[in-house]
């Protein structure tokens, strides 16, 4: 291979050391050119790296092998009509624009040929994700029931199928008429001892203060002995996604890719519908022109951390995000005289965000934020009111304060038991006990709150009638957990509320899984905002990935790939991984796709 690095002249340069950006560099290395990756923070692995890892791919190998096959067609058409209003089936490109069909169809047709490749060139060892989130989607009787509830009366499975279907991460939009096998898209980079134990000891000693704390906080034994093995079985502070990347990373060193970190793209120059070359800003402030011999990949992430003035800011009053810290929209900003669309989508990625983590601005602890295990808890508003089924996915929940003045702030309510056995050390990132507001009954949980709020610079209060609703919220909420039957917003009866966010816990008494009356007079409480892991906007690209210019031609030799590009999901979120599943894919179908190398899939 070439030495490019002293050259400054390369064959392929690759912006951005996330996965987008690592699978781009991989693909592209397979021919032979020179390729250099540059990265301009000081480390390798993007949002990935601290992402839970999940990658969204239609009949993936270990999918096949568990016999979960289904129909491609239909799973571009379960993305279109999750994410577009204009979809409609009997059109040409199914109503939606051509690109946006494309940019689909590509990536539900090659993501299983791009992870097969990866595999057999042992760059990546996946797994399903069922196989580690064992303990979360458990095979139980009523699991299986479950499924069987979600297939409807007329599918084919026997029971055996169904149970292993109950052990999969399930798609979060699985009641889409064209999902019919709404399970086993899911899949990961394969545990890796060596890799796990490296991480493991990096977050056992950077999150020991807070294991130590949560671990005294819990008073009953069997919560503890429900707790200690996820001291093991967890490992803070990372998610597969960060062996994912390690695993990149260490591919590239083989194959001698230089990966140049606090290297910062900050121009382009171009003639015609090509990239000719590119200014590279180095930490000690040198700038560095590197000239382009084939292509310019992108893959520089979105704008999370630069909503203000793109409109986003004031309609849903964001508090924070959780992506990587270089996100600062920089294709777009860079690109800005340059013949380029852009997508302008203001909707992000949506989570919840607790409000003392918002502070710190890169912060997440998974669990209280992404996943609401457990059952006896809701979530109320000012008024003490619940809103919505507690178990819908993040995405979803966090709708609820998007253009509601009124629930700026929700508030997590619950009682001992399950702040002990479901916040405790937390699935990534245990969770800062001293975030969680104690009140020895309604009342003193609404001071405790207002407090809370105004510590943390908040002008929203609780309204006066907050303690009060919160009595009878729980009265009802007791209720319906005892009954089995949530009248008002029906948590439980769908199969997803059953099966996900949900371990097996052996205090658990009351007929529906997703539903526990809170015991004692004792409150905890946490209070939730808006955050963003992600954006939809950024550059419009075609199937290749080519950028395209404003008569929607492609150019010459400028790829996007990742969160900056124009996500076709528009805003939606039908199922999780396919952030990194789009970024892994696209980027290295760019990368062949730059080098003239397609045949190889
Ligand atoms: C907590 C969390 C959990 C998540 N879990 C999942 C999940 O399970 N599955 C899933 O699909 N998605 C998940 N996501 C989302 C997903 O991780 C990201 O969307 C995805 O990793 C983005 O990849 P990317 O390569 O496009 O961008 P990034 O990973 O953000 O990488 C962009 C890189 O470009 C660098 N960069 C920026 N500008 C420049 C420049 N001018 N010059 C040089 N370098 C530059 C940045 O420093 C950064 O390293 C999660 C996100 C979070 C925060």
């Amino acid at each position: 291979m070439k030495q490019a690095a002293q050259a400054r002249e390369v064959d392929v340069l690759v912006v951005g050391a996330g996965v987008a950006g690592l699978s781009a560099a991989t693909a592209a290395a397979w021919s032979g050119k020179s390729v250099v990756l540059i990265e301009k923070s000081d480390t390798i692995g993007g949002t990935a790296a601290i992402a839970n890892g999940s990658i969204w791919i239609p009949n993936n190998d270990p999918a096949i092998a568990n016999g979960f096959t289904c129909d491609l067609e239909s799973q571009v058409r379960f993305i279109l009509s999750e994410c577009w209003d204009g979809f409609d089936e009997s059109q040409k490109w199914c109503g939606v624009s051509k690109e946006t069909f494309l940019r689909v169809d590509r990536y539900v047709k090659s993501g299983l040929r791009v992870a097969r490749d990866l595999t057999n060139t042992r760059v990546q060892t996946f797994t399903q994700l069922d196989k580690i989130f064992k303990r979360y989607f458990f095979s139980t009787k009523d699991s299986v029931d479950s499924v069987r509830q979600a297939l409807g009366p007329n599918h084919s499975r026997s029971d055996d199928e169904l149970a292993k279907a109950a052990c999969s991460s399930w798609d979060y939009h699985w009641e889409n008429k064209f999902n019919k096998v709404p399970y086993g898209k899911h899949i990961w980079a394969a545990f890796d001892l060596r890799l796990a134990g490296k991480f493991f000891f990096s977050g056992f000693r950077k999150h020991l203060w807070h294991i130590v704390q949560n671990m005294v906080s819990i008073r009953s034994l069997s919560s503890l002995a429900d707790q200690i093995p996820n001291l093991f079985t967890k490992f803070w502070g990372f998610g597969s996604g960060l062996i994912l990347v390690e695993r990149f990373r260490k591919h590239l060193d083989r194959q001698k890719v230089p990966i140049l970190k606090r290297h910062e793209l900050v121009a382009v120059a171009t003639n015609g519908d090509r990239v000719t070359s590119v200014d590279v800003q180095t930490a000690d402030r040198q700038t560095l022109t590197w000239k382009i011999r084939d292509a310019l990949i992108i893959a520089s992430g979105c704008f999370s951390h630069q909503l203000t003035g793109d409109g986003v800011q004031d309609s849903y009053s964001v508090k924070s995000s959780c992506v990587a810290p270089g996100n600062d929209g920089d294709a777009i900003r860079i690109l800005k005289n340059a013949d380029v669309q852009v997508n302008q989508n203001p909707r992000p990625v949506l989570a919840q965000t607790v409000i003392q983590l918002a502070k710190e601005k890169n912060a997440i602890s998974h669990e209280p934020v992404f996943y609401f295990y457990g059952d006896s808890f809701f979530l109320v508003d000012r008024h003490g009111r619940r809103v919505m089924n507690e178990k819908l996915t993040y995405h979803d929940r966090a709708q609820h304060h998007v253009g509601n003045a009124e629930q700026e702030f929700l508030f997590l309510v619950c009682d001992r038991r399950f702040k002990e056995r479901y916040w405790g050390l937390g699935i990534a990132v245990p969770f800062d006990q001293k975030h969680m507001i104690v009140g020895n009954n309604e009342s003193t949980l609404h001071e405790e709150i207002d407090r809370e709020l105004r510590d943390n610079d908040c002008d929203f209060r609780l309204a006066d009638n907050f303690s009060a609703n919160l009595r009878e919220t729980k009265i009802a909420f007791n209720e319906f957990a005892r009954t089995g039957d949530d009248r008002e917003f029906g948590r439980g009866k769908n199969a997803f509320d059953v099966l996900g966010y949900m371990k097996p816990d052996r205090d658990h008494d009351a007929p529906s899984r997703s539903m526990q009356p809170l015991a004692g007079e004792e409150l905890y409480a946490c209070i939730y905002g808006l955050s963003t892991f992600g954006t939809h906007g950024g550059l419009v690209c075609d199937e290749d990935s080519r950028v395209l210019n404003s008569a929607g031609d492609p150019w010459n030799n400028l790829y996007a790939v990742g969160t900056c590009a124009a996500s076709f999901l528009n805003g939606h979120y039908p199922s999780h991984g396919m952030s990194i599943g789009t970024g892994m894919v696209f980027g290295y179908l760019a990368g062949l796709h730059a080098t003239s190398n397609t045949k190889r899939l």
